[in-house]
Formats: C-alpha cells, structure tokens, sequence
C-alpha cells in the first residue's frame, strides 16, 4: 500500500476508483482522522442555550495517572452509546469529560521523580512541591485523555475538567463548609488504616486485603490461678495492651473480671474486663486489647473507658522506653516475643497461620491500624437519603434484585475519614487560632489573620472531590 493510498478518505463517493481502495479495512488508518474531524466539527460540543430536552452524562472521572483499562472501555462504550442514540433521537446532549488529581498516586509519582535526584518533598517545600505536581500533570497526565480520542469516546472537549479546577474547588470548600456547619464533619481521635512509608491515612479501598502467612504466639498475661492466655500475631503490640477481655458468662474467668493483672515486660497492671463480643470458643476465650492499634480492640477500649495507647511512630517504629524503643515493627515482633520466652511467658509458637494483612495500594507496605486525629464525615444522615431516595422510588435501580446489594452498602456504612497527610490536592479550609480557635472558612471569605493562626495542613481525599464532581 501507498501512501498516497493511505491518505484517500474513507467515504466511497459515487466515481471514486474502487479498486485504489484496501481490500481490507483497518481501522488505525481511519478513526483518527475522522475523529478529529467530528471534534472539530462540534458534533459532540453541547448548546447550553438549545431549545432541545437535555440529555447529560459526565464521565466518572478517571486517574490523572491512569491508562484506561478495560472496565473504562466497557464503561465508555456504554455511556457513548447512550448519549449518541439521545443525539440522533433528537436531544442536546452533554457527555461531560474529565479527570480527577488521584491524590496520593499522583504525588507519588512525582515523589519517585524527586528521589532519582536524591530529593524528598520536604527539601522543595510545600508551595514548591505543589507546582512540580502541576507540572507533571501537563507532561504526563494526559495519557488517558488521548485514550478516549483513539476510542472514539463522543465527549464535549469544550468543557473538560479537572477536579482542582477553580469551579470545582469552589464547590468542594462550598459543601465542606455546608457539611461543617450542619455538624456533619467533624475532627476526632479514632483508629485509621495508616501507611508507615507514605505516611498518610488510607480509604478502605487504597488497603489490599492478602492472604499471607503469620505466626500465632499464645502469651501468659498475670500469675499462677489468675494467669489468662491470649494469642496474637502482633506480638508487638502487647506493649500497648491496655485491658484482657474475656466473654461476661466465661466461667474460666469469672473470677478476674473486674481485678488487674500485670503485663509482661511493662510495669503495668491492665483490668480484666467482660464484653459481650468476644468469642469464648475462640482460642482461650480470653484476647488481649489494644485500643490504639487495632479497630475491635479500639471498640473495646471504648465501650469500657480504657486508655488508648500509642506504642508506634508515624514510621512503625517502638516508642516505648526500654529495650524495645526504635525498632520497626517487624523487628520488634521478634525482639518481644524473645524477651517473652526468656520469662518463661510463650505458651506457644510458631504456629502457622493464615490470615488477611492490608497494605498500601500504592507502596505495598503492610498498614499500620494507628490512632490519629482526623477530619471526618459522620456518614449515616447522608446514606440514610441515599437509602430513602430507592425506598421512595425516586431513583430505581435496574436490575430490581440488586437493590438489595445497594441497600447492603448504604444501610452500613460508617464514618468516612477525609483527611489525607499529602500536599497534593484540596487543602483542608480550617483555621486553628492561637487560643484554640477552630474556623471553617467558606470559599468566599477571607481565612482570620494575624499572629498564632495557621490552616491545617491536611487535603481531603480525592473522592471527597471526585465525589461532588456531578453537581
Ligand atoms: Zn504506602
């Protein structure tokens, strides 16, 4: 084939020599130049002032860092189809594209890039760093966007965003100050799923649930008849046990509820105390209770006023005083479990276990359950409307047997942690004054001046964003 063969145009205008065309057609050669002919054309810009019925869809924004992969293809297939059948049905039609900052994964990317020249974020400084991050995205950030081009994704390119857009940044301070007004975010101590490399907090879904294999360690808490074993694969984290909790109706431990025992290799005495949710067939009945680094145990902790203490660093390293004190986690593990046995405290070891460890989505380190102070959305008002709006009928969900999978998600849902140690993305619009002052400051307002007052220095998960993007 020629070139000149290669540049004729698809269309088989009556006279046009047939036999100068392909015998086979290949599409590679064709789509994008026709493409961006019907961009330029303005077939898919929409007339906001049309006299036509409206039909919008806007994309979920992908990844700024992303390639599409085939659910995005599945996905945009669909919303093409739909919104070119409205087109040709009659109806000014909006396909809405765009994308969203990816928090965490883009300012990882460009973490990676510093490193190469031996740099960290913090040697850039903030504002510094934030720009590096703009530039990236211009260079490399528009992978995806060329993707849906070569897909044919019939989208309005007049109307691209991108979720730290002024307009979209505006409306992300707008409800946050509506949702802080409301009472319905608020700052609290409570146990997240926290990444000792990226050292930030972690949604549920940036955590990769593996199996992987532990080692199970029984440990004698206490004396002679008022000795109680508890198992655990953190080892480590005894040092941070505050309470046994044993089963109320356990007739084995009766007889501690209520009193305190020592703690190996602490000079603390913690309570034994008797909750409804342990399982007395499990194991010995009895478990150890780490308020400040585990999520049951934190439940515990609350349920029964017991004191959460913090025995790791940002980094998972030992913060007690003693032997122990720096050590990563995982070396510590060994180092506890040794000086346990020396004590004659292991009743058991080595025993193998399976079981489910989260780690970073993004770096793969293992997570660390850490107790840490955080903004969060008290979600059950809102998924209580979310819930309401299929119960109504106001929204129908087909297939009619999947509401049950809906309602599943929305009936529990619990409250979401939307602050994220990073520089990349909506910063937090709160203002902390010298006397303890807490001020949320509307997009519109000018944040208090003056000696002693400074802005959290925390952004909002990128879905708190991404998650307004349709309004
Ligand atoms: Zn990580």
């Amino acid at each position: 084939m020629t070139d000149t063969q290669n540049q004729r145009p698809v269309s088989n205008h009556a006279g046009d020599d047939a036999a100068t065309l392909p015998t086979t057609y290949a599409p590679a050669e064709v789509e994008g130049e026709l493409y961006e002919r019907w961009v330029e054309r303005g077939y898919f810009t929409a007339d906001a002032g049309s006299e036509k019925p409206p039909y919008t869809i806007v994309i979920p924004p992908p990844n700024v860092t992303g390639a599409l992969h085939l659910g995005h293809a599945f996905q945009h297939t669909l919303m093409d189809a739909l919104t070119r059948r409205k087109r040709m049905q009659g109806y000014e039609t909006l396909w809405l594209p765009g994308m969203d900052h990816a928090g965490i994964a883009t300012q990882n990317k460009v973490e990676q890039q510093l490193a190469e020249s031996g740099l960290s974020r913090h040697d850039l400084g903030r504002e510094a760093f934030v720009e590096k991050v703009w530039e990236w995205k211009e260079n490399y950030g528009g992978r995806i966007l060329g993707q849906m081009r070569r897909l044919g994704d019939g989208v309005d390119w007049s109307r691209e965003r991108f979720t730290m857009d002024e307009g979209l940044s505006h409306a992300v301070q707008t409800i946050f100050k509506r949702l802080f007004d409301d009472g319905l975010i608020y700052r609290a101590e409570r146990i997240i799923n926290w990444c000792p490399r990226c050292l930030t907090a972690l949604s549920d879904i940036e955590v990769e649930h593996e199996e992987v294999p532990g080692e199970l360690v029984s440990i004698r808490y206490g004396e002679g008849d008022d000795s109680i074993v508890v198992a655990t694969t953190r080892a480590e984290t005894m040092l941070g046990d505050t309470a046994v909790a044993v089963h109320p109706e356990d007739e084995r431990y009766k007889h501690l509820i209520g009193r305190t025992i020592k703690l190996p290799l602490t000079d603390r005495e913690i309570p034994v105390v008797a909750d409804e949710h342990v399982d007395p067939e499990f194991g010995t009945g009895a478990v150890k209770v780490t308020p400040a680094h585990d999520p049951n145990d934190f439940a515990i902790g609350q349920r029964h006023n017991l004191p959460n203490l913090s025995v790791m660093d940002e980094h998972g390293a030992i913060t007690v005083h003693g032997p122990f004190l720096g050590l990563d986690r995982l070396e510590a593990r060994s180092a506890v479990v040794g000086a346990l046995r020396e004590q004659g405290r292991i009743v058991a070891e080595k025993r193998p276990y399976m079981h489910a460890v989260g780690h970073c989505s993004r770096c793969h380190t293992v997570v660390e359950p850490r107790l840490s102070l955080q903004w969060w959305v008290k979600v059950a008002p809102l998924a209580q409307a979310a819930g309401d709006a299929v119960r109504d009928g106001k929204v129908e969900i087909h297939p009619k047997e999947l509401e049950r999978r809906y309602f599943d998600w929305v009936d529990n849902m619990y409250d979401w942690c939307i602050s994220r140690q990073l520089w990349w993305g909506h910063r937090i619009p709160v203002w902390y004054g010298p006397d303890g002052e807490v001020v949320c400051v509307g997009p519109d307002e000018q944040p208090p001046a003056g000696e002693g007052w400074h802005q959290d220095p925390d952004v909002l998960d990128t879905w708190f964003s991404s998650g307004l993007w349709p309004f």
